[in-house]
């Protein structure tokens, strides 16, 4: 059997070494006699993989002591709801509106307050990263650190003058350092850079518990959540034991801050390629290039579809552009390798040669 290079943006590839090691422990997990899925979430097996998920979490991301850490269901997307049920207390919020999920998040939380635009681009098709205006009376301010679709990226946090930041990390989250002390709260669906999905990782400060909507629905509630160490109900048992060896993955290389250098490494064998190309074009603006997702056009969407065709053939699958911006799109996250880059630049340079 033959693995392809997967540049699909999520559910995206996972490290080999991880999916081997669930082949291994799939039938019986060391000597339980059973699988991960088939352990009581309660049972004092699973809750050492789970207690080591969130450990190496904590460690990977140098999360200081006032924050807890939660793993939760329902993707990125319930956190658009849980955000404002959880933080509106005067029933204000600032949303950076830098993405198709930025605005999908700003979208929802109108249904609970009053949204304030503290910078758009969607006029100028999220080519870039607009400038944050937050205003000192809201209850939060939420950004989206890596605009997944569009495949930009903030370049520098905003500052928000004391208001607690928010910011949905999903396609970036353990890419790059950050400095969580800088956010009030930190999520990210997991099937980008942490493993399959159906699991939410959610970081928040301690002291933004408890400020929960009256009718926020239990399940939402990151206090009674914290209370319960993420399990006030089952939790999905499955993908934090695959997301636990993704971490150890990650730590094995070095951390954050090793795999960071892979990936500045990765987006500049593409970005670099891509500026001298007489016939691929990119379309994020260069100072907020995302090192995640990488956009680019041919210009002529006949020619885009026969170049995602003949990539596909050749191994280098799932190209093709969000259906809303159509071209190509590269998610190149920590689990592709940079041979996977590597054979992606001299596929397009065969392609361009053809077809330029
Ligand atoms: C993928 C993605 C989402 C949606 O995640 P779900 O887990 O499908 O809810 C939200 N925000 C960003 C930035 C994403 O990349």
């Amino acid at each position: 059997m033959k693995r392809v290079y997967n540049f699909s943006p999520g559910p995206s590839m996972l490290a080999l070494p991880v999916l081997e090691q669930v082949q291994k422990d799939l039938v019986s997990y060391g000597s339980t006699g059973m699988s991960v899925m088939e352990m009581s979430h309660r049972s004092k097996m699973y809750q050492e993989i789970f207690d080591q998920a969130v450990e190496l979490l904590k460690e990977l991301m140098h999360v200081p002591e006032n924050y807890k850490v939660l793993l939760l269901q329902g993707g990125a997307t319930q956190q658009f709801s849980a955000v404002p049920l959880n933080l509106m207390k005067t029933g204000r919020a600032d949303y950076v509106d830098s993405g198709n999920f930025a605005h999908l998040a700003a979208e929802e939380a109108k249904r609970y307050g009053e949204v304030r635009i503290a910078g758009s681009s969607r006029a100028e098709n999220y080519t870039f990263v607009p400038e944050a205006d937050v205003s000192p009376e809201a209850d939060y301010v939420h950004i989206t650190t890596n605009n997944t679709i569009y495949g930009t990226r903030f370049t520098a946090l905003p500052d928000t003058k004391g208001v607690p930041l928010v910011a949905d990390m999903s396609s970036n989250i353990l890419s790059e350092p950050y400095d969580v002390s800088r956010f009030g709260v930190v999520y990210a669906g997991a099937q980008k850079n942490i493993g399959p999905a159906g699991l939410c990782v959610l970081i928040v400060r301690e002291d933004l518990l408890g400020r929960a909507h009256p009718l926020c629905p239990k399940l939402l509630n990151w206090q009674v959540e914290a209370e319960a160490n993420s399990m006030y109900n089952t939790p999905n048992t499955f993908a934090i034991y695959v997301a636990k060896l993704g971490f150890e993955w990650l730590r094995s290389l070095g951390g954050v801050e090793a795999i960071e250098k892979v990936n500045v490494e990765k987006a500049a064998l593409l970005y670099d390629y891509l500026d001298d190309s007489r016939l691929f074009k990119p379309t994020a603006q260069k100072a907020f290039r995302s090192r995640m997702n990488v956009t680019f056009v041919t210009g002529d969407p006949d020619k885009d579809a026969q170049f995602v065709k003949e990539a596909a053939a050749a191994g280098l699958v799932n190209l093709k552009g969000h259906r809303t911006v159509g071209g190509m799109r590269a998610s190149i996250y920590n689990a592709m390798p940079v041979e996977g880059v590597k054979a992606l630049v001299d596929f397009m340079k065969q392609f361009e040669m053809k077809n330029a």
